[in-house]
């Protein structure tokens, strides 16, 4: 590959771009990587970290009424918008001068502005420094993707999650809409900080693809902490008034009025600016970049990874099918990445965990299946007074006894769940579940301790 500029073009400096970069530097190819933006891509700068930041900071607020039922007086405390602003922003620059460095250290080239396909092996890459031209001999397309709003009268007065990083002020009222994992975190972020947020979303139900038991549990939880959530119901048009109000009109006449609105009701991939047609590249019918289980396009010598292939837009899987690229392209271990059983967190107020099938999905892929269920009032809250409920499910494939599925809503559910994926992954049977002794006192000895087969109470009452 002497004749070309560098051995191996990385677009885009994202979860998956950094790792396959770094990687492919340290076997001494010659790596250059393009970003437009910052460093660390949408997980570091925009999406998980400073969101779980902001998930933190929401829920001291509930810790501290937690804490008065326990004794602690006089915690009447005042959030600091601006002071938490400007310490996760310096976290965030902390982070991403970490992986610039260790791009930097591993021997790989960042070039900073935007790349697009001048032909299948030329790149340019024009950034506020001027315009440069590089070739390659192969080309790692990692450029993400990027949110989306509908095309609505007075669209262009409202926000998505990437603004809602950087409000100048904390507004007294706000409107999100979406029905998805970001509009529901970034509804109780608010909520949780004192905003009067309601949740709009045009579906029956929150979460759609969840589990039905943990649909339900969470859309009764987050109102009982006193988020309103409107379902079914969807804009119309957005007014700005002359005071600066947003009014949402919504379905069936509704109004909402609000200092904010939020639109998280999709995502796309980034694809458009690549200017792919050059290289050939072609997409899937979902507008994303179409490869194979070695994340191979239908170009001999590029591929692509993360949330620009829509496989499944997680962090640790755009850096799971970067390392199976470079595994598979630079240290001759041929790797794919295998997208079953990915644990899946929603970092809600009670947050959501889980991880394999849901019960319908295993219904409809093992025909018998048993349930088992419970919903408890977790110890710390419930000591304070406070009437939140836990739900815990496990979905179990009647013939194998595996179970399949493991569905968890309430405090620390992310946490548990990541350690109940191993086992899931493994593929052990409730049996072996069971034969693991609980640890006492906690909300996850639950998970081996649920003997009862599950019948819902219409089935109950009707046997
Ligand atoms: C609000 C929010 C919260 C999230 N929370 C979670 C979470 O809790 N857990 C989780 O696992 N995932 C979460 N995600 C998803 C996660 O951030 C993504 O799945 C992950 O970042 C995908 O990595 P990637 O490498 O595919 O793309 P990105 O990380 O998006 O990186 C793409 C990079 O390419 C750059 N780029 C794009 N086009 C070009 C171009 N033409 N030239 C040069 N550079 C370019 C972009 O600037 C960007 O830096 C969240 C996402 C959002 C939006």
């Amino acid at each position: 590959m002497a004749d070309y500029d560098c051995d191996l073009f990385v677009i885009g400096a994202g979860s998956g771009g950094v790792r396959a970069a770094r990687l492919v530097a340290m076997t001494g190819a010659r790596v250059m990587v393009a970003e437009e933006y910052r460093v660390g891509g949408t997980c570091v700068i925009r999406g998980c970290v400073p969101k779980k930041l902001m998930v933190y900071a929401s829920d001291f607020k509930r810790e501290f009424e937690i804490a008065r039922g326990y004794g602690w007086v006089d915690c009447e405390p005042r959030f600091d918008w601006k002071k938490f602003l400007m310490t996760k922003d310096r976290e965030i620059a902390r982070l991403s001068g970490i992986y610039t460095s260790n791009l930097a250290n591993a021997g790989a080239d960042i070039l900073y502005g935007t790349a697009r396909f001048l032909d299948p092996h030329t790149l340019e890459v024009k950034g506020e420094e001027g315009t440069r031209t590089v070739t390659a001999g192969k080309i790692l397309i990692a450029a993400g993707d990027r949110p989306t709003r509908p095309d609505l009268p007075g669209i262009e007065h409202t926000i998505t999650s990437e603004e809602a990083f950087h409000l100048p002020e904390l507004p007294k009222t706000m409107v999100i809409v979406g029905g998805g994992y970001i509009a529901i975190e970034f509804a109780c972020i608010f909520h949780g900080l004192g905003v009067d947020v309601t949740l709009v979303y045009r579906g029956p139900n929150l979460l759609r693809g969840f589990d039905e038991d943990v649909r339900a549990h969470l859309a009764d939880e987050l109102r009982l902490r006193g988020l309103n959530v409107l379902l079914s119901c969807q804009h119309q048009k957005i007014e700005k008034r002359a005071d600066g109000t947003l009014v949402s009109h919504l379905t069936d006449s509704l109004t909402v009025e609000s200092e904010v609105v939020m639109f998280a009701t999709g995502r796309e991939p980034h694809v458009k600016t690549l200017g792919l047609d050059k290289a050939g590249v072609k997409l899937n019918d979902k507008g994303a970049i179409a490869v194979d289980d070695f994340s191979r396009t239908n170009v001999e010598h590029i591929w692509a990874v993360g949330d620009i292939t829509d496989r499944m837009p997680l962090t640790p899987v755009a850096i799971r099918e970067a390392q199976a690229f470079a595994e598979t392209e630079y240290y001759g271990r041929p790797t794919q990445f295998d997208h079953a059983e990915v644990p899946t967190a929603v970092f809600s107020q009670p947050p959501v965990g889980a991880v394999g099938l849901s019960e319908t999905q295993a219904r409809h892929l093992h025909r018998e299946v048993d349930i088992y269920l419970t919903k408890f009032r977790p110890m710390r809250s419930g000591f304070a007074g406070g009437d939140e409920r836990m739900l815990m499910k496990l979905v179990v494939a009647r013939a194998t006894g595996k179970i399949v599925g493991c569905h968890i809503v309430g405090v620390d559910a992310p946490e548990m769940i990541q350690l109940a994926a191993i086992a899931v992954k493994a593929g052990l049977t409730k049996a072996q579940w069971d034969s693991t002794c609980a640890l006492h006192p906690t909300a996850a000895e639950e998970l081996v301790t649920m003997h009862e087969k599950y019948v819902p109470a219409e089935l109950a009452a009707a046997e």
